[in-house]
């Protein structure tokens, strides 16, 4: 396996931060300050964010999505335990690194804390707490934007609602005969289990875990990136009615992620035990990635 140096570990990370800033500008808390109020365009962090949404519009295609289900979901990367694996996505960050305001496992441990100090059941702290751990796949060696940003359907027309979707222009799969028109290779109303999602690390986490927790919780996994539809509801057309029961739970699951950063960070050390008996009660020793 390749793999990243110092350097492209603090770029990988540096974009899944700016990424993640970008949803929180577009998506405040506080709905009353606007959209202007917030975002400064002029910014070269805003820069990268279009760069970034460039080339994953360009070249997030429907073959590229199958060939990346293909790679990926054969699952014979590496084996680890959660925490192993928790660990392993840590070392995108150089602790030495002044500039890092919270590293991955905190912001795992935010939103599970959130979650866990609502008084939800333990498969939806569990859910919280794993949710991101699909973004080893930058140190598989996947470029950013085959890793995070905003996810949507391919193999049908890209909504105008996703974020940059002018850039969907120079992606092939806008000249397809099929691919361009609403349903694209779909039925109406066929649910989303039947559609083909950009690749990204919420697929991915999905299939690790979808032998081991509640329905719920892997809706949460598989779309919490779906940002057109779970806020926009541009892909109404496919979804199913069970899609939208299930949707509840994303929505749910969505303010944990966007909202829990606390003033304080978490203690890794002392929530480790918790979380490691969680783990044991829902997931199997060794994890296939
Ligand atoms: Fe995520
Ligand atoms: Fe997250």
């Amino acid at each position: 396996m390749m793999s990243l140096s110092k350097k492209e570990k603090k770029k990988a990370y540096d974009m899944m931060e700016l990424w993640e800033d970008d949803v929180l500008e577009r998506y405040p808390e506080d709905i009353s300050k606007t959209k202007e109020e917030f975002r400064n365009y002029e910014t070269p962090a805003r820069d990268t964010v279009r760069e970034f949404y460039k080339t994953n519009h360009e070249f997030q295609t429907y073959d590229f999505v199958l060939a990346k289900e293909k790679q990926y979901l054969a699952r014979n990367n590496r084996e680890m335990s959660l925490w192993e694996a928790v660990e392993f996505l840590n070392t995108l960050v150089d602790d030495s690194d002044p500039d890092i305001e919270l590293d991955q496992t905190q912001h795992l441990l935010q939103t599970s804390e959130a979650i866990r100090a609502d008084g939800h059941p333990d498969w939806f702290v569990l859910t919280g707490f794993l949710h991101d751990l699909g973004k080893v796949l930058c140190l598989f060696g996947e470029p950013q934007w085959a890793v995070v940003g905003d996810t949507f359907p391919v193999g049908c027309k890209h909504s105008d609602k996703i974020v940059y979707s002018e850039f969907f222009d120079i992606n092939p799969d806008s000249q397809h005969e099929v691919y361009n028109t609403t349903l694209g290779i779909y039925e109406q109303h066929c649910g989303l289990n039947n559609v083909h999602m950009s690749w990204g690390h919420d697929e991915y986490i999905y299939h690790i875990m979808k032998d081991y927790l509640p329905e719920e919780g892997l809706y949460m996994l598989r779309y919490h990136s779906f940002y057109s539809q779970h806020r926009e509801k541009a892909y109404d057309h496919l979804m199913s009615k069970h899609d939208y029961e299930m949707f509840k739970w994303v929505d749910i699951f969505n303010q944990y992620d966007l909202y829990s950063k606390a003033p304080v960070a978490p203690d890794v050390n002392k929530l480790r035990p918790y979380y490691e008996d969680l783990a044991s009660q829902f997931l199997p020793d060794v994890l296939r990635f």
